[in-house]
């Protein structure tokens, strides 16, 4: 695996990879990897001839700098992680080396970032954005793969890919869950021990709402597990039901032990 750190080393090798007919697939990510970060890479690689990996901690998507400067990293267990799955170009920019490509789309992703995470993290998709649309700027992947966990960031960046007319595919990859259904996130080693004892709790007052929504009325479903969530600890943000990119999903998003949880899954296509 070849670590660049520079959008011009990045070009280059990117270039040589293009001239010889190579497909190209692209795994963006903030780094301290974790099995739902390598089910990407591994799709990625069934997927493409060649595959590159962005580890960047982006600073403009947290609404906080507390949770910025907190946010793990371990970038050379990263390295060592990607290099053993057979990744082959890893991404590793300084945050001056990202300021100087150019912010050039328009980034209001048509409204589907208003609702949701949007209205509890204002700004935070306007960062997403901007990265990403930087990132795919000096990759050109030919497809750039995305978690089903963060599914409305997924469906924020088809509308700003379409608004703005960026020639890539996206792809959705399902979420990865420990053995209790919590979904991976770099943030959960955060979760101190009697938080993530309860932490699956989230997961499974989900999966209730789904097995219950086709006889029980919804709305009584979800006000149940939001009362039951509450009691184990929880500060929910929301824990709602919501269609995005025509999908109906359950959307939660929650606090346990000052560690923020998001997770959603399908209810209906
Ligand atoms: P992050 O490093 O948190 O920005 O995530 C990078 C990518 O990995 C995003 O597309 C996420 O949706 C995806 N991802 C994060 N956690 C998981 C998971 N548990 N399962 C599948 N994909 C994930």
């Amino acid at each position: 695996m070849k670590t660049v750190t520079t959008v011009s080393e990045l070009n280059s090798v990117i270039d040589s990879y293009r001239k010889d007919g190579k497909t190209v697939g692209f795994v963006p990510t903030m780094g301290y990897l974790h099995d739902g970060h390598l089910s990407l890479v591994k799709t990625a690689k069934d997927k493409c001839d060649i595959t590159v990996v962005s580890i960047y901690v982006n600073r403009s998507q947290f609404n906080q700098s507390s949770d910025f400067d907190s946010y793990p990293r371990d970038f050379q267990k990263d390295q060592d992680v990607l290099e053993n799955i057979g990744c082959d170009l890893l991404f590793l920019p300084s945050e001056e080396e990202m300021d100087r490509v150019p912010l050039r789309y328009v980034y209001s992703a048509q409204g589907v970032d208003k609702e949701l995470e949007g209205e509890y993290r204002s700004g935070h998709f306007k960062g997403v954005m901007e990265v990403v649309g930087r990132l795919l700027d000096v990759t050109q992947p030919t497809i750039a793969f995305f978690g089903e966990k963060d599914f409305q960031q997924y469906a924020v960046l088809k509308a700003f890919c379409d608004e703005n007319e960026i020639p890539v595919n996206l792809a959705l990859v399902p979420t990865k869950r420990e053995y209790d259904g919590l979904a991976m996130s770099s943030r959960n080693v955060r979760l101190n021990a009697d938080a993530r004892k309860v932490a699956g709790k989230l997961y499974a007052e989900m999966m209730s709402v789904k097995a219950k929504a086709k006889n029980t009325d919804v709305s009584e479903l979800l006000n149940s597990s939001r009362i039951s969530l509450e009691k184990h600890g929880f500060t929910i943000d929301y824990f709602r039901v919501a269609k995005l990119k025509g999908d109906k999903r359950l959307f939660a998003a929650a606090s346990l032990g000052g560690v923020r949880l998001i997770d959603n899954i399908l209810i209906e296509d």
